[in-house]
């Protein structure tokens, strides 16, 4: 669903990922996990083609993207969701509007039909009935939750969420990861997550990875990070349960 081969990313010269090789299998649930700076949101911004990767390959859906121009990667990103670190909500816009933006945008789906599907979106997220509320009204949670329904508008293959607890009390914290699965379970999405909040990890992986300097030091299952010997990875998986 998602391979990244040989990837590396310079900016201005520095090296910021380094040989990056990694395979997203369909309906997976991928954790990312390593300090800030390690080049984690890259990662997710080269899989979404915002940024192309000084060397390497990214194939999406069977795809690689690297190549492509604008207008196809475009379409390629109708398939993909995105729940940015910073809700990346639209101020002037209406919780609905928000959500409904992509629909409008892409595809041509009669005013009926958006409206439906921003309400059963918003049920999913537990914000039923939210529709004509405004971004600046809503706690840091909620807004996560608008800026899921918004990523899952379309019903996307690929759902990418660049640590989407950060900032949350545990109990939202929580919420938000039970989205995450349900959201897997109710549209089958392929999903991404960076955190740096590892108990979130070790609830909702099916595998982990974790990127340390700009290079994966170790990949697994929750049950064989939790075992690894890698000194890095068990004072992060430590320092982070502490
Ligand atoms: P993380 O998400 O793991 O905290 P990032 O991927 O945001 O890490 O950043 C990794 C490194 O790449 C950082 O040192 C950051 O300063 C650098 N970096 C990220 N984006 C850019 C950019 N657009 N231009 C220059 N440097 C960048
Ligand atoms: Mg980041």
């Amino acid at each position: 669903m998602i391979k990244l081969v040989n990837v590396n990313m310079n900016f201005r010269g520095k090296q910021t990922l380094k040989d990056i090789n990694l395979t997203v299998e369909p309906g997976e649930i991928m954790v990312i996990i390593g300090p800030s700076g390690s080049g984690k949101s890259t990662l997710l911004r080269l899989i979404i083609g915002l940024l192309k990767p000084t060397s390497g390959e990214v194939w999406v859906n069977g795809r690689e993207i690297t190549g492509m121009t604008e207008d196809e990667l475009n379409k390629i990103r109708l398939g993909m969701g995105m729940v940015f670190q910073y809700s990346a909500l639209f101020d002037s816009m209406s919780v609905g509007e928000n959500v409904a933006f992509g629909l409008r945008q892409h595809t041509g789906m009669p005013e009926e039909e958006i409206r439906r599907t921003v309400r059963r979106k918003l049920r999913m997220v537990g914000l039923s009935g939210q529709e004509n509320a405004m971004p600046n009204e809503l706690s840091g949670g909620m807004k996560k939750r608008v800026s899921l329904a918004r990523a899952i508008a379309i019903d996307p293959h690929i759902v990418l969420y660049d640590e989407p607890t950060a900032g949350l009390d545990p109990i939202m914290s929580n919420t938000i990861d039970r989205l995450i699965v349900s959201t897997r379970r109710m549209i089958g999405a392929t999903s991404v997550v960076v955190t740096h909040d590892m108990s979130s990890a070790f609830r909702i992986a099916d595998r982990i990875v974790m990127i340390y300097g700009g290079s994966i030091i170790e990949s697994g299952t929750p049950e064989m990070i939790k075992q690894s010997e890698n000194p890095i990875v068990v004072k992060f998986v430590r320092g982070a349960a502490n």
